[in-house]
């Protein structure tokens, strides 16, 4: 029985939980796969995966039992009746059809959605073990060796899905399973839009590059963003950056156990606001980032949440600048006991290409 399982039970009022999405399934059962599902109770779980998975899933020495999938409309009746269950706890995040299907199904064992199964598995997610986090560092470090390969492909007539493609090639090529999102490579006034597409677009001399990208690794994502000039840098151009930087040193600063999401984010977006650029930053300064790119905690004005040891979470700030330029510096870190970890290597500074 894995830690996570009895986790799971330890302040709920369900006593049985049938688990088939793709990302909590994997961080219950420890097993990739696109299908299947993972049925536990307090003493017990089973994971259901049909002929495809099967071989691998029960020679991965998983901490769970691992039954061939033949019938599930046989199967799991009757695993719940063998697990006693009274109060079958469904997952909010699948498909209306699906819950449907899967509560009628097992309406004697009482199934329904309940949320609070989903938000123990996303709260347990936000607290990262050291095999998780050597996961996350590794997807990060193939993604700063895509970097450092494309500082050297970077040039004014280059455009910004060749920019796309070849880091992409490259963190492939570093042992990338994937990657974490749609690249993000744009330049000029393209980055004035934070979440910009890369276009045909050509670079020119006195460009800003904005690039935000990442690399899936055993299942995990990395996160980084660096925004480089070419061939010459404004005052203007410069001044954002290094207030950008700012931002980003003053939230890295503060994170540590204990400490308010809100108030790290607070840390970056007063240095902005005190530049006079408080209109121009509009997103939060981080996220959680994991098995999914977007997790909780949320490093946001909002946010509730109090970081707590083995959150990993990124520190992004930027200042976008309509039709003109943007610039967006993100790093992620490791929250520890007395600070924080920065995982990400790759220089801060504005690089001048
Ligand atoms: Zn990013
Ligand atoms: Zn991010």
């Amino acid at each position: 029985m894995t830690g996570r399982v009895a986790a799971l039970f330890a302040d709920s009022d369900f006593d049985a939980a049938v688990i088939t999405s793709e990302v909590s399934r994997r961080y219950m059962s420890g097993f990739e796969m696109s299908d299947g599902i993972f049925v536990c109770s307090r003493d017990r779980a089973v994971l259901l995966a049909d002929g495809r998975y099967f071989e691998a899933a029960a020679a991965a020495g998983l901490d769970c039992e691992v039954q061939l999938l033949t019938d599930a409309r046989r199967q799991l009746p009757e695993l719940l009746g063998q697990m006693g269950a009274g109060h079958t706890a469904l997952e909010t995040r699948i498909s209306v059809r699906e819950a449907g299907r899967l509560s009628d199904m097992l309406k004697q064992y009482g199934a329904s959605p309940d949320e609070r199964l989903d938000s123990v598995i996303e709260q347990m997610r936000t607290v990262k073990g050291d095999a998780e986090v050597r996961l996350i560092t590794a997807a990060q470090r193939i993604a700063e060796a895509a970097f450092e390969h494309v500082l050297g492909f970077i040039r004014a007539g280059v455009t910004e899905l060749e920019l796309a493609a070849e880091l992409e090639y490259a963190m492939r090529r570093s042992g990338a399973e994937g990657i974490s999102f749609e690249t993000i490579a744009i330049s000029g006034a393209n980055t004035s839009k934070p979440h910009g597409v890369p276009s045909g677009k050509v670079i020119e001399m006195g460009d800003l590059v904005t690039m935000d990208f990442g690399a899936v690794y055993g299942g995990y994502h990395s996160d980084m963003t660096r925004t480089v000039a070419v061939g010459r840098v404004s005052d203007e151009q410069r001044h954002v950056y290094q207030t950008v930087l700012s931002a980003g040193d003053a939230a890295l600063s503060v994170l540590c156990a204990g400490v308010r999401c809100a108030d790290a984010d607070a840390a970056a977006r007063e240095i902005i606001e005190s530049a006079g650029y408080g209109d121009r930053f509009n997103h939060s300064t981080g996220h959680g980032v994991g098995l999914e790119i977007h997790e909780l905690p949320n490093l946001s004005p909002r946010s509730e949440a109090v970081l707590e040891s083995g959150n990993i979470v990124t520190v992004e700030p930027g200042i976008y600048l309509p039709a003109r330029f943007g610039v967006r510096v993100e790093d992620m870190a490791l929250i520890t006991a007395d600070g924080c970890v920065n995982l990400t290597k790759a220089d801060r500074q504005l690089i001048i290409l």
